[in-house]
């Protein structure tokens, strides 16, 4: 599913919308808040940014909030800066859009009819929030030992399942987790209250040095745990060690019982 730095993608993409005034705006009814294509109109937009795994449009009417769910996408000016999402089976019909935007200037080159901005998503489990406050803990870019601490305090379960929880660090998805756990040698399975200072600083660190490369490469499918690996898994590529398929908390980790305590 789309993670934070799929959000960090699309939010970097839409950066050229600010500026622009709304024109006109349709969605899906179903996953908007009630009026919120009529509140738009003649908005302009002031910024964009992210929030987790949400992208929000603000504007001086009040903020979007583009919550992608497991098969969200966004397109720009009709281009898709991430083409094809990896966990997605690629298709794109116009009956999964949930949100089309236009604007003036529209910046489609005279193509009036493409959106200046549009969310498809084909199994409808994202959403359209408006002036909604997020409670959401530390960025996943950013993170830093001492809020990582914080967030942890007082918690016992297993390290993946608390770092998949958006109020513990916000935007790591499934993908994201297990590769920042992989970077810093810490077993999915251990419990978060006996992890050591130093533990959590290897978390940390790997989410700010790792993440921001995976970023860089096209997003949470280009790390050493990549989707291929994830099918397949085979040797470690750090020690050439097994790799292992566990359940934590429902959902599937991959890691290295060798390197990851
Ligand atoms: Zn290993």
């Amino acid at each position: 599913m789309p993670e934070g730095l799929e959000a960090e993608i699309w939010s970097r993409a839409a950066q050229r919308l600010v500026g622009r005034r709304v024109e006109s705006v349709w969605c899906d009814d179903r996953v908007a808040p009630e009026g919120l294509a009529e509140m738009l109109c003649g908005a302009r937009l002031d910024g964009v940014d992210r929030v987790g795994k949400v992208v929000r449009l603000i504007s001086d009417v009040g903020t979007v909030g583009l919550h992608l769910g497991m098969t969200g996408r966004i397109e720009v000016d009709g281009l898709a800066p991430i083409e094809r999402l990896e966990y997605a089976s690629g298709a794109d019909r116009p009956e999964w859009d949930r949100l089309r935007l236009w604007t003036l200037p529209s910046g489609t080159h005279g193509n009036d009819q493409v959106p200046a901005l549009r969310m498809n998503d084909p199994r409808r489990l994202g959403r359209l929030s408006f002036d909604e406050p997020l409670e959401l803990g530390p960025d996943l870019l950013t993170l830093s030992a001492e809020a990582l601490e914080v967030a942890l305090s007082g918690r016992t379960a297993a390290i993946k399942s608390l770092l998949l929880d958006q109020s513990v660090v916000a935007g790591l998805g499934n993908l994201c987790a297990d590769e920042v756990l992989f970077w810093a040698g810490i077993a999915p399975t251990r419990r978060a209250d006996q992890l050591t200072a130093e533990d959590r600083e290897r978390i940390a660190r790997a989410c700010r040095t790792r993440l921001p490369e995976m970023l860089e490469a096209g997003g949470s499918t280009h790390g050493a745990l990549s989707p291929d690996v994830r099918a397949s898994p085979g040797r470690c590529p750090r020690d050439g060690a097994e790799l292992r398929r566990s359940n934590v908390s429902g959902r599937t980790a991959v890691w290295c019982p060798s390197h990851q305590r």
